[in-house]
């Protein structure tokens, strides 16, 4: 891509933003590249739980907490942790979701935490010491998300917390869980009734199991069953109270990033299906000057820079720290549309790839399409479905309640 292009590409970004993705991509190719195949055909946690480390030490799990921040860059924000979801992304997914989960544990705690929350549990974060996993959905409840179960109940010190959560990002190998639990139902109405609690994974019956799914191999997920867990008072984010506040907070950098692993995901399958177009022949020339290619290649394009636009926005809305509520609205859009767009581009490079785009690496091309075709099927659901994303938008522009 020529230096033109590449700066339309990154409008709206800082110099030293563009200067942040050119150390994200220096990190990606050399840390996550030379593994990115290993992970997908072993499932290996392990590679990502070491590239994890390696973001802790190279100042990368800090980006959107700048009282940790110790990188070169002035003003750190959730624009530059998109920009690196964005980035690793492009080349393999699976780490990518790990580290965002602890990127949104971070958000809440951050929000919310008193010294003793930052110093213990988003401090070993930051580092790459330790992982989290947020623990919003249960086996009833999935988008209707206020009519959570789990519930946690102050006796003397401590918080008592039984439940089960499930599709838990990180479940069996998160060291930090910030389970979201109704503290007291009498106040549903006035939204108080969740407050967000932090358990560690050592606490006595705290336990997990994992699920298997059709992508993002490597990567790990599943249920947590909390059986009368005891955790500190001081445990508790914030107030008693606040759980949906701080989860609102959460939500808008998590569906921001989602659209910036979606980017990524899209622009990897993007640009191998534009390699293919340039090198395969059929009726004498080269596929990329058909015009059934071309229109889908300028249509992909298109849609890429508009799904890019719509993040950069809100990531930098978020970073200004405008009113959370004010920006559900922003986060939504961007999420709703890189996670659909995304998948349209992802199918189309798959189809501009033909046969080859369904095989594993290939057939020895290395080009990777299936695997980002299967990768970027969970985004219109997990952290919020594109139904919800559009009750959202749509209650924002109609300003009313609307049915669900
Ligand atoms: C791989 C993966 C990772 C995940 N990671 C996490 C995590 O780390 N932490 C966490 O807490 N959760 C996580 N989730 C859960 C995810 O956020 C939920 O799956 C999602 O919010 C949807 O909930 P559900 O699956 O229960 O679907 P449901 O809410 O049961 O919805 C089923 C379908 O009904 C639709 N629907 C629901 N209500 C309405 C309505 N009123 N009108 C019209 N249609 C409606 C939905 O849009 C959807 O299509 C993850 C899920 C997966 C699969």
């Amino acid at each position: 891509m020529n230096e033109e292009t590449e700066y339309r590409k990154n409008w709206g970004l800082s110099k030293e933003d563009i200067e942040f993705r050119n150390e994200a991509k220096r990190f990606v190719s050399d840390q996550i590249s030379p593994v990115a195949d290993k992970i997908e055909e072993n499932d290996d946690f392990e590679l990502i739980r070491e590239i994890y480390k390696k973001m802790g030490k190279n100042n990368l799990l800090s980006l959107p907490f700048k009282r940790y921040y110790k990188g070169w860059l002035k003003d750190p924000g959730v624009i530059n942790s998109t920009l690196l979801a964005e980035e690793v992304c492009r080349v393999s997914a699976a780490p990518g979701i790990a580290f965002g989960a602890s990127m949104f544990i971070g958000k809440a705690l951050y929000t919310g935490g008193s010294d003793y929350i930052l110093e213990n549990f988003l401090k070993p974060i930051t580092t790459g010491e330790k992982l989290g996993s947020i623990c919003i959905t249960e086996p009833t409840v999935g988008s209707d998300v206020a009519n959570m179960k789990t519930h946690a109940k102050l006796v003397g010190n401590e918080w008592v917390i039984n439940g089960k959560k499930r599709f838990i990002t990180n479940a069996g190998e998160s060291e930090l869980n910030l389970i979201y639990c109704v503290t007291d139902s009498n106040l549903i109405a006035k939204r108080k009734h969740m407050s967000a609690i932090v358990v560690e994974n050592s606490a006595p019956g705290f336990s997990t199991k994992q699920y298997k799914y059709m992508g993002r191999r490597g990567f790990r997920n599943g249920e947590i069953i909390l059986d009368n867990v005891r955790v500190p008072k001081e445990n508790l984010v914030g107030n008693q109270g606040d759980g949906h506040k701080i989860l609102m907070t959460q939500f808008n950098t998590e569906r921001t990033t989602i659209a910036g692993q979606c980017i990524g995901i899209a622009t990897g399958a993007f640009e191998e299906a534009k390699d293919f177009a340039k090198k395969r022949e059929q009726f004498g020339s080269i596929i990329a000057k058909k015009q059934g290619i071309y229109f889908k290649i300028a249509e992909m394009a298109t849609k890429l820079d508009a799904a890019r636009l719509l993040c950069y926005r809100v990531a930098k809305m978020i970073d200004e720290k405008l009113p959370p509520r004010s920006l559900m609205r922003e986060a939504a859009m961007a999420k709703m549309y890189a996670s659909e767009t995304g998948k349209e581009i992802v199918d189309s490079s798959l189809q501009i790839l033909g046969g080859e785009g369904w095989t594993k690496f290939g057939h020895g091309t290395n080009y990777h399409v299936e695997r980002y075709y299967r990768d970027i099927r969970i985004h219109t659901i997990g952290g919020g479905t594109t139904t919800m994303q559009k009750y959202i938008i749509a209650s924002k522009e109609l300003e009313m309640q609307l049915d669900l």
